[in-house]
């Protein structure tokens, strides 16, 4: 998909633009910029010399050029009036994603005397000129669907925006750089988004019996339109089936498919089949390539994300492991149609908690309970999946910044073991969300009351809030201090000092105390 960055004069297009190329890893063009290298002259000089219509029709053709799929160009800046004419739009329109900027006039006018470009249709009374042209372009600039207003919002903001718009992000700092594609429809576009990234190569798909037997078909066709040879191999569901017996399993499944260092690993299922099957491509002949397609809500907003695989141990979760990032992760939120109601609560949670880490749009449309958060699903997947590609893009390995993910882990995974894994993931990190929150507001690091407005929201998604009466807290202190996230013997905490604010890893003062009060 391109992009095409639109707006009257003075609106940022360019400075987005190049911004936007920079956080996907797309090559930046400036559209203006190559019809002057085309034409060997500037734009005003175009002007001059044979007016209007003659720019408008080298803009056309220069337009054509970077839409073709085979032009590099992966985010364009256009003109401010490129896309007046509708052969233009619709070029434009077909070949991506278009988002128009706006602003008001003080704000385009102070730019435009700022950066000293010449602008042949605003030479003289800038100001007045500036007028007419957006009076006369009034209806033009608002009838694209997507508009984004600039004021006082920072490039790096308008680019996310566009990002979580798109379902486009693109995740750095481990290893190779990858896409993550979420929007409907993507599961059936896979075979295209392989080829177009050069991985088309023959294929190991791995996926549960679960969801292999909804989505198995559309993948091997999809895969098969591409001419991608695939073979198939499904295990059975599951947190039980997550130990290093599958992952034997799968490395020979890979060597009886004839998998060489050239092939492709695909992993279509929940956080279980992710983590195994990219631990086995981790580890299959020192490592091959894997590409995730997470099919369960939490797979799609965190499994997937950030490279950790692994499998349990008959000692305790996840305890082998290895950081393999994978070449690719498709989202299609299509597919959640099938995914069992206590599987969506597993998901909120962790959808609530990005909420809660950094986006309280997010975060509102948890309170509207989950019947809401289903009929927008695919934009719930893509904010909240944006949290944790933001994140981990700027803390790949959790030296730091990437424990405000552990938000509610801390007390949760206590409350887990306490309970001998009665008490589910999802439900054990809401519990622990809203005691850690009570903690961080007794040692007066956030505002008294924060933890209510946290539990009101769980509350409204039908997920847990509190301690069961049952549970033994020394039992969930004792798993705390257990956990492989303490350092150097202390228990650290994420703490959200309100919502969309997190800080990664604090000790709280008398935890052990109050928590036996909890
Ligand atoms: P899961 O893979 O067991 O999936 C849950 C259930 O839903 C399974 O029965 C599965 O077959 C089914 N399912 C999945 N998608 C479906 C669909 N579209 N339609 C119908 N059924 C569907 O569990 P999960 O909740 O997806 O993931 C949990 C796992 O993820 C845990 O093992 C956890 O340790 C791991 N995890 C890993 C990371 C990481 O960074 N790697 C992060 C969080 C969690
Ligand atoms: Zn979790």
């Amino acid at each position: 998909m391109k992009f095409f960055i639109y707006g009257p004069p003075g609106s940022g297009k360019s400075t987005v633009g190049r911004r936007l190329a920079d956080d996907l890893g797309r090559l930046f063009v400036d559209l203006d910029q190559q019809i002057e290298e085309c034409a060997g002259m500037s734009i005003p000089e175009i002007f001059a010399g044979s007016g209007e219509a003659d720019f408008r029709k080298l803009e056309y053709e220069m337009l054509e050029k970077v839409c073709s799929s085979s032009h590099p160009a992966g985010v364009v800046a256009l003109g401010g009036g490129a896309l007046l004419n509708a052969e233009n739009r619709e070029l434009a329109e077909q070949s991506g994603l278009v988002v128009c900027l706006r602003a008001t006039i003080d704000t385009l006018l102070k730019r435009l005397e700022r950066d000293h470009v010449q602008r042949p249709l605003l030479g003289g009374n800038i100001r007045q000129k500036l007028v007419d042209l957006l009076d006369a372009r009034e209806q033009h600039y608002a009838s694209f669907t997507r508009v984004l207003a600039v004021e006082n919002v920072i490039p790096g903001e308008l680019s996310r925006q566009i990002q979580i718009m798109s379902g486009n992000y693109h995740v750095a700092g481990m290893g190779q750089a990858y896409d993550v594609l979420i929007g409907s429809g993507g599961l059936s576009d896979l075979g295209v988004f392989l080829r177009t990234r050069g991985l088309d190569r023959p294929a190991v798909l791995v996926t549960d019996k679960n969801v292999g037997k909804y989505y198995s078909g559309p993948v091997l066709e999809t895969l098969r339109a591409a001419g991608i040879k695939t073979s198939e191999m499904r295990i059975e569901p599951g947190e039980s089936n997550k130990h290093i017996e599958t992952i034997v399993r799968m490395w020979e499944a890979f060597a009886e498919a004839g998998l060489d260092r050239n092939g492709l690993i695909i992993a279509l299922g929940g956080g279980v089949v992710g983590d195994l099957a990219g631990f086995a491509a981790a580890t299959f002949l020192r490592g091959v390539d894997w590409v995730n397609i997470p099919t369960s809500l939490l797979a799609m907003v965190d499994s997937s994300l950030g490279g950790k695989t692994g499998a349990n141990l008959s000692k305790g979760k996840n305890l082998i492991g290895a950081f393999h990032a994978p070449r690719l992760v498709v989202a299609d939120p299509d597919v959640l149609a099938t995914l069992p109601e206590t599987e969506w609560r597993a998901g909120m949670a962790e959808t609530f908690k990005h909420g809660v880490i950094s986006d309280p749009l997010l975060f509102d449309w948890c309170g509207q309970g989950l019947l809401a958060i289903k009929q927008r699903a695919e934009a719930v997947v893509r904010r909240a999946a944006a949290v944790k590609a933001w994140v981990i893009t700027q803390d790949p390995y959790e030296r730091e910044y990437r424990k405000v993910l552990n938000l509610g882990h801390t007390v949760g995974h206590g409350v887990e073991l306490a309970s001998g894994y009665r008490i589910s993931h999802g439900e054990a990190v809401a519990i622990g969300m809203v005691i850690e929150t009570w903690l961080a507001e007794r040692c007066g690091i956030c505002q008294q009351g924060y933890s209510e407005r946290l539990k009101k929201t769980l509350s409204t998604l039908e997920l847990p809030t509190g301690i069961p009466a049952d549970l033994n807290r020394e039992e969930i202190i004792r798993g705390m201090k257990m956990d492989k996230k303490r350092a150097d013997g202390k228990v650290l905490f994420a703490i959200s000092t309100s919502i969309g604010e997190a800080i990664p890893a604090i000790e709280l003062s008398n935890w052990e105390k109050m928590l036996l009060e909890a």
